[in-house]
């Protein structure tokens, strides 16, 4: 369900932002180790997606003609480019509550990378905090392979009040990007809009066009952003490079990408939803790289 535009208010006043806790092992820096939900278990190992998989085109049957002139066989239509992509909200035990929410909030929004990216753990993947024991890297294919995860209401100390228990949670959804090389690969701005704020590893983007969702990208590599704060920006257009840059927290390489709400509503299981009030961007994303991969323009409906 639509946020219902109730209270249609400028989403131009942002309110402070919160920052994303995405940590890593570095305890010797004074990295905060993010705070294990009471029964922190191993992560499996890979679950078995749910869906997205190939659609099969089916193959009607010709019917038989009267007419004695040979019929030309209809091409069966292409079958789309998929990815593998596990359901949304489905967190491991012990890693979080997630927050199961089939409502696609931004359905025209561009996929926030110029290439592939693989949404995922940074926490509970090899070379996260609370990875698995023996996979120290956060360079591991593991970490580079479908399928995707929701990773929105993971347990963190961060407030959000759609999760479930505590009201803390994670806020948005970390991407990888196509590789595991930092300051390589673009950043971009899911919707036409301004840049409304740059904090020291965060970049505000508050969209045009009605909801006027905010998006805030998080550790680009802040010394070469291409956009500064007032610019406005055309939908795929280049923010920055994805890095690692947390104010000197470490983290891994991966883009933390938020959604937050431009307009006053509720949710489709009822909860309130205030002006940004931090959306799971899952789905959106979903169906935004989906395009993509059909080959649909950047900001195509
Ligand atoms: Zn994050």
């Amino acid at each position: 369900m639509q946020v219902s535009p109730l209270l249609l208010v400028a989403a131009l006043a942002l309110a402070p932002l919160a920052a994303c806790d995405d940590t890593t092992k570095t305890p010797a820096t004074g990295g905060v180790t993010p705070p294990p939900s009471p029964e922190p278990g191993p992560p499996k190992a890979d679950d078995a997606p749910a869906d997205g998989g190939a659609e099969q085109p089916s193959s009607e049957p010709v019917p038989p003609s009267p007419d004695p002139a040979p019929q030309p066989p209809e091409p069966p239509a292409p079958s789309p480019a998929s990815f593998d992509h596990a359901p949304a909200g489905a967190i491991p035990a012990g890693q979080g509550p997630g927050y199961l929410d089939r409502t696609v909030w931004s359905p025209k929004m561009c996929w926030p990378m110029m290439e592939a990216g693989f949404p995922n753990s940074q926490v509970y993947g090899p070379g996260g905090g609370m990875g698995p024991p023996g996979k120290p890297s956060q360079c591991d294919t593991l970490n580079y392979t479908l399928p995707w995860r929701d990773t929105f209401c993971e347990a963190r100390s961060r407030a959000n009040p759609l999760c479930a228990g505590s009201g803390n949670g994670h806020q948005g959804q970390d991407i990888r990007p196509a590789t595991c090389k930092k300051n390589e690969h673009w950043a971009v701005a899911a919707e036409a809009g301004t840049i409304t704020d740059i904090g020291t590893y965060t970049v505000t983007l508050v969209a045009k066009a009605a909801p006027h969702y905010t998006y805030r990208y998080l550790h680009m590599q802040m010394s070469t952003l291409a956009v500064k704060e007032g610019d406005n920006v055309a939908v795929g257009q280049k923010l920055g490079k994805v890095s690692n840059d947390f104010g000197g927290t470490p983290t891994t390489i991966h883009l933390h990408f938020e959604l937050r709400a431009g307009v006053s509503g509720t949710t489709s299981d009822g909860k309130a939803v205030t002006l940004h009030t931090f959306l799971p961007p899952y789905l959106s994303l979903a169906e935004a790289y989906q395009r993509k991969l059909d080959g649909k323009a950047c900001g195509a409906p």
